[in-house]
């Protein structure tokens, strides 16, 4: 069930512009389109997916290598503002979840208490969504991340936050047979991270759906009052067109507003590309007398969520040693140490709940471009999280720790260092951030007043097209939105099946 090679076209090898039709076409293959792929599929429905990356299978690739082949610009993207901020992206054979780490939280009550009464999704009562994240989880295998197998700054941040009387969690996820070799972000060396090409895909394909991979959708055809028609892309020299009466849009945030941009679709609604949210994150690092070796175990196994009421979540990170010195704002004596010392660092990871929202502009010559600033309360939070995370290593007998901070004061050796820092003033732009959960840039909403889709997730105004991924999400999670997101697939699912989806098989 794992492989699924054997199901999918190579649209790049098409030897010449080709036409098929199905009844749903999906444009992705990640956490958004090989969820409703496969539901709609073992419903009944003709499916094709249509994805713009290659597959990648099982390897024991090198993390900058995996990079290059399976993130979109090899990794570079990001927001432009207050600080820039990266945020990376799949852009293979299951998007982002090949690449994720593979936590799963289940969209927080509150929030979805908001989006019933602010935004009007009605829908999402708390019985239902309970019963949509069991499927999700039981077709995920969502499980506690396997204390054998953590990474020692999971263990160890456990055991500094259970010294301090505090209490953290194993994270749980979707793994089953996971071999503790630090690599989920550079697409999973064992099979034991089940995401879609491990999990969904396969069953989407049994099901009869097919997977056209190697092939970037640039136009979605709509005929009379609107009504969709189809999608065509671009494969090799070739096109590739689908005729088909209803296309799900599921390119991820990033992209999704792009492509509805560029093919008029919602114009003049002003959600469009707006309200782009983040989770914004950054890490602290501890330098310990004892061996840590970081890079081994799994990366993100740990959280402690007793800042959460402010918006903070912490969670443990970790990076191979090929890219460790790349993510860090020193230079000179301390990246050298720092490089050097690699294997006494322990890096433990955070999020937080930004207030600050984004949009994406046009710019002649460069395409889209996302902007996105800081706000203060965002920095704050930054600010609070790295004191918490300071102290508690300092406390816990770490010779010093890194705030990932462009300033000189960035390195401290005690307490006094950390409340010097608390004091001072930090600014936006010294914060080196990264962010792996872009969302909102197409809100679902009851009315187009508030949002770009409506409550099932279709375009207001474009009868047949459904969006199905982070961009619908209407506000900032808290935690990590892969399971929010497969949720909602779910939802949509059964919104255009007619019928009560029960347990997985
Ligand atoms: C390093 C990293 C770690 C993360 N860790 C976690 C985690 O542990 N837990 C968690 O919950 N979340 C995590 N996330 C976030 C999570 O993976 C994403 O939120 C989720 O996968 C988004 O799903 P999506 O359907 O919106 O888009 P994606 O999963 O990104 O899928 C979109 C797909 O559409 C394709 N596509 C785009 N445009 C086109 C086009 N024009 N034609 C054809 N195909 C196209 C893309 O190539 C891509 O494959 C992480 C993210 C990153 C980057
Ligand atoms: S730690 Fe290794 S085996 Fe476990 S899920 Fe991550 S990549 Fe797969």
């Amino acid at each position: 069930m794992n492989r699924i090679d054997t199901g999918i076209i190579d649209a790049a090898g098409l030897a010449r512009d080709t036409a098929d039709a199905c009844d749903v076409a999906v444009i992705g293959s990640g956490a958004g389109g090989a969820v409703v792929a496969k539901e709609l599929a073992e419903g009944g429905l003709r499916v094709l997916i249509v994805e713009e990356g290659g597959y990648h299978p099982v390897h024991r690739d090198l993390a900058h290598e995996a990079i290059g082949r399976m993130y979109r610009d090899a990794g570079i993207t990001a927001t432009l503002g207050h600080p820039m901020i990266p945020v990376p992206m799949g852009r293979c054979v299951g998007g982002t979840t090949t690449i994720n780490s593979g936590t799963c939280f289940r969209t927080p009550e509150h929030v979805l208490v908001r989006w019933r009464g602010e935004f009007g999704v009605t829908d999402l009562a708390t019985e239902r969504m309970a019963r949509l994240f069991a499927r999700v989880e039981q077709e995920l295998h969502v499980e506690p991340a396997d204390l054998a197998v953590m990474s020692r700054p999971n263990t160890l941040t456990g055991e500094l936050l259970d010294r301090a009387g505090l209490r953290g969690a194993a994270l749980r996820r979707n793994t089953h047979g996971c071999e503790g070799c630090g690599m989920c972000c550079y697409g999973c060396t064992s099979g034991g991270k089940k995401a879609m090409p491990a999990s969904y895909l396969p069953k989407a394909l049994k099901a009869g759906a097919r997977l056209y991979m190697n092939a970037r959708v640039i136009r979605i055809r709509r005929g009379c009052g609107n009504a969709v028609l189809g999608l065509e892309a671009a494969a090799g020299a070739n096109r590739l067109t689908i005729h088909a009466p209803i296309v799900i849009v599921a390119c991820g945030t990033m992209l999704t507003p792009c492509l509805l941009r560029d093919n008029g679709i919602a114009r003049g609604n002003p959600h469009l590309g707006r309200h782009l949210t983040i989770h914004p994150a950054s890490k602290v690092v501890g330098e310990f007398d004892e061996r840590i070796d970081s890079w081994s175990g799994i990366p993100q196994a740990y959280s402690y969520d007793g800042l959460h009421d402010d918006g903070i979540m912490f969670e443990g990170i970790t990076m191979p040693p090929d890219l460790g010195g790349a993510a860090v704002p020193f230079t000179g004596e301390h990246l050298a140490h720092y490089i050097k010392n690699y294997a006494h660092m322990a890096p433990f990871g955070f999020l937080i709940s930004d207030t600050a929202e984004g949009r994406m502009r046009r710019l002649p010559f460069a395409g889209y471009r996302f902007f996105y600033s800081l706000t203060p309360t965002d920095v704050r939070r930054i600010k609070r999280a790295i004191c918490f995370l300071a102290r508690l290593f300092l406390d816990g007998g770490a010779i010093r720790t890194y705030a990932m901070i462009n300033s000189r004061n960035n390195v401290f050796s005690d307490r006094a260092d950390v409340d010097r820092f608390d004091r001072t003033e930090l600014r936006a732009k010294d914060i080196e951030a990264m962010a792996f959960h872009p969302l909102g840039t197409c809100r679902m909403a009851g009315t187009p007043s508030r949002g770009v889709c409506d409550a099932h997730q279709q375009v207001f105004d474009t009868p047949g097209l459904y969006l199905c991924d982070g961009s619908v999400v209407p506000t900032p999670l808290g935690v990590n939105p892969q399971e929010t997101i497969m949720a909602l697939a779910t939802r949509l699912a059964e919104h255009l099946l007619g019928k009560t989806l029960g347990p997985a098989e």
